[in-house]
């Protein structure tokens, strides 16, 4: 059985940025996928310059189109934003050719790469034996960086739901000549065409990636809100159109996020944005840092959960908690944001894009500072 210092399961973008700096660290590293790749991820493939900049390598190659400026309108209104910046604030790729560019990067490094293997079983002995379709691995670490699903995390004994789950379709569409040409011009959000979410329109090489989602978990028909936005957006005529359903987790476990050397990141963990849903670029952190914290555990013998966890706790964790505060007050109460919205005027777009270009973060203490101000707006005595 061959060993590793360190198995990742699953190729996504936590994945191969986990692997990547493992194996920067020195330590003989596997990605374990159970696709072979290129394999179709179903994902808008919206790359904010946040989640670009993280990665220590050049991804041009893998970009089908890049957007310096982003259109953002609020159903309803005449609201529309449009926030510029120098470099490309949000670049289209497809998550088959993006994450295979991330992979074979971690594969220069030194990283083994298992494919056509999906992880069966696990059993916690001196070291991890891995069970796959195929055969067993051992390692001392697993990352289970496995997606919204995750199989590793279940068979570790992660079997409670604590992170909050909200779905999301997402639709390859070929349109005629004439739309395409409109379309592509821009890539747009039309927040609120979704109650308490959003659509967007992604322009592709050759097609649209339209998409509808839900922030809050709700009763809702997404089919039907799809087959509207196709009509809202003029679109005369689809040609052709693949229709994928899937989840996003915007909350993280509360239950742990390291059990027996085994670490979760991405999806996995649940650290997509719940403001926007955007999951990508989380991902590609947290799997530096899973990879960053086995290596550290690895080389100085000490347990890998509270060296992952203080990294988690120096930036994403505090982050996400403002975030999902944000996302309370701002989607589910829509009165306050719009207020918000109209005082602020395009400050409020600025102030986002900031966040999409990784020029400013989450403020750690915005949640105290708007608490207060609420208070006192409610109680000026
Ligand atoms: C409809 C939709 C639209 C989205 N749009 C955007 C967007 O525009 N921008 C953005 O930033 N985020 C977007 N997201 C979120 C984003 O796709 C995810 O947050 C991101 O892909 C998570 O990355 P990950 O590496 O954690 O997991 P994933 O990308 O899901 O990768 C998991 C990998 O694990 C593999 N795997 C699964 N089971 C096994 C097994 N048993 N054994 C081995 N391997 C296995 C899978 O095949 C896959 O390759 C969207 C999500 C959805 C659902």
């Amino acid at each position: 059985m061959e060993h590793f210092d360190l198995i990742v399961v699953g190729a996504g973008p936590s994945g191969a940025s986990a692997a990547f700096h493992a194996a920067e660290g020195g330590l003989k590293t596997a990605i374990l996928e159970k696709e072979f790749l290129p394999r179709y991820k179903i994902c808008g493939g919206g790359l904010v310059y946040r989640g670009r900049k993280m990665l220590p390598f050049d991804i041009s190659e893998a970009v089908e189109r890049e957007f310096d400026t982003v259109d953002i309108y609020f159903t309803g209104t005449d609201i529309h934003m449009q926030p510029k910046r120098d470099k490309p604030i949000i670049s289209m790729v497809m998550r088959d050719v993006f994450d295979q560019k991330l992979v074979s990067e971690a594969e220069k490094r030194g990283v083994q790469v298992i494919q056509g293997q999906g992880i069966t079983g696990i059993d916690f002995q001196e070291n991890i034996i891995v069970e796959t379709t195929e055969g067993k691995y051992s390692a001392k670490y697993v990352i289970a960086a496995d997606g919204v699903f995750s199989p590793t995390a279940k068979l570790t004994g992660w079997d409670k739901e604590t992170r909050r789950l909200i779905p999301a379709l997402e639709y390859e569409v070929k349109v005629n000549d004439a739309d395409f040409e409109r379309l592509s011009k821009e890539v747009r959000f039309d927040v609120d065409f979704v109650k308490d979410g959003y659509a967007w329109s992604f322009p592709k090489n050759g097609h649209l990636s339209l998409g509808v989602g839900t922030l809050r978990k709700q009763k809702i028909n997404l089919k039907e809100i799809y087959a509207n936005y196709v009509k809202f957006l003029g679109i005369e005529e689809v040609l052709e159109e693949k229709a994928y359903g899937y989840q996003i987790p915007l909350s993280p476990r509360t239950d742990g996020l390291v059990r027996k050397n085994v670490i979760l990141t991405g999806d996995a963990a649940g650290f997509a944005d719940p403001l926007t849903a955007e999951g990508i670029s989380n991902s590609i952190y947290s799997g530096r840092l899973a990879g960053e914290a086995v290596v550290e555990a690895h080389n100085s013998n000490q347990e890998v959960e509270p060296i992952y966890e203080h990294k988690l706790s120096e930036k994403l964790l505090p982050e996400l908690k403002t975030v999902d505060f944000l996302q309370n007050l701002f989607i589910n109460k829509q009165k306050i944001r719009m207020f918000f919205i109209k005082k602020t005027g395009n400050r409020y777009g600025e102030y986002m894009t900031d966040i999409f270009m990784g020029d400013k973060s989450y403020p750690k203490d915005l949640v105290k500072t708007l608490k207060k101000k609420i208070k006192d707006a409610v109680l000026p005595f």
